[in-house]
């Protein structure tokens, strides 16, 4: 039940494709899909669930025998050699925690483990047990090797998990793809999180509508010419436990998910990856420091705030 309503929620509606080639699967955890507009280009969408199915397994936080659970498995104990491409991802995570003052924080995954939202058996942990991870979060630290391309949680009571910027990352890894096959014209939409290649026609954007969280309808429409359009929602995963609604996106200060007005934030710009940090550090920030932070990268975002009012950055 909670499943379908959140591929339901998740999906943006594409309101803008003249006759794709579509196809859908379910990678990452999320209904994915992605269209091209050309019969030739067509046999590129197999190697696109490919790469897509091979990031999960390299990346996901969930799967004990990923490269990022070898090296949360070693916390505390050794050092953990990874591919070139998951050392960078890391290495650009801990760029981005930076960027955003710690808004966004890969270092949480004890944290997320222990909240486990989304799984279905959600229970409110013990305010001590948070609390301490908190702190192991502050204190805690991890090693970057480049020449070794190795990887050391020094903390026991840290973990990676890079579950907020995975989907971005992914549809950079995907788009690279495609326009290296000389693909001019496509659409990958990861959970709702949509990256277009090139134009959608001459002189004409592709418009991305978001639906409403809270109904029927879209709250709005994003006009790009080619890019990420991702978003980070309070509706998107989340438990009721006492009346009290918790959802997924953590507020890395105190190890309880952000609360501070804000129901979704949707970036857009071409680095899908530094959207998908943002889309979650916005969030978490809320909205006066989002906005600054917005302003002061230059980026695009749209806020919808709970008491239903939109804000264009
Ligand atoms: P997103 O939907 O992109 O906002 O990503 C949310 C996911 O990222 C959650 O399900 C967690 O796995 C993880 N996460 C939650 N809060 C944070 C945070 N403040 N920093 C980094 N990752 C987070
Ligand atoms: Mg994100």
């Amino acid at each position: 039940m909670k499943k379908a309503l959140l591929l339901s929620l998740l999906l943006v509606l594409l309101i803008s494709c003249s006759e794709p080639i579509r196809q859908d699967r379910l990678v990452m955890g999320t209904n994915c899909s992605v269209s091209v507009f050309s019969k030739s280009d067509e046999k590129e969408i197999q190697s696109c669930f490919e790469i897509l199915s091979e990031i999960e397994k390299r990346i996901s936080a969930k799967l004990v025998d990923s490269e990022i659970g070898e090296i949360n498995s070693a916390a505390g104990k050794n050092s953990v050699k990874v591919s070139r491409e998951t050392f960078d991802l890391v290495k650009r995570s801990l760029e981005l925690k930076e960027l955003t003052e710690g808004a966004f924080n890969p270092l949480l995954g004890k944290i997320t483990s222990l909240w486990n939202i989304g799984s279905g058996d959600e229970i409110v942990p013990d305010k001590q047990t948070i609390d301490n991870l908190v702190h192991h979060l502050e204190i805690g630290a991890i090693a970057l090797d480049e020449d070794n391309l190795t990887v050391y949680l020094s903390d026991e009571n840290t973990a990676l998990d890079l579950g907020a910027i995975g989907k971005g990352y992914a549809s950079d890894v995907v788009s690279s793809y495609l326009k290296e096959k000389g693909i001019k014209k496509a659409l990958i939409n990861l959970g709702g999180n949509v990256y277009a290649i090139g134009k959608k026609g001459k002189d004409k954007n592709w418009k991305i509508g978001i639906r409403n969280p809270e109904g029927n309808g879209l709250f709005t429409t994003v006009e790009i010419d080619e890019g990420a359009v991702i978003t980070s929602g309070s509706y998107e995963r989340y438990f009721i436990s006492d009346g009290v609604r918790y959802h997924h996106i953590m507020d890395p200060s105190t190890g309880y998910p952000a609360n501070n007005d804000l129901v979704s934030v949707t970036i857009i710009g071409r680095d899908a990856c530094l959207a998908d940090a943002l889309s979650t550090a916005v969030f978490v920030l809320g909205e006066e420091k989002g906005i600054k932070l917005l302003e002061k990268l230059g980026i695009r975002g749209i806020l919808l705030t709970e008491d239903g009012r939109t804000v264009n950055v």
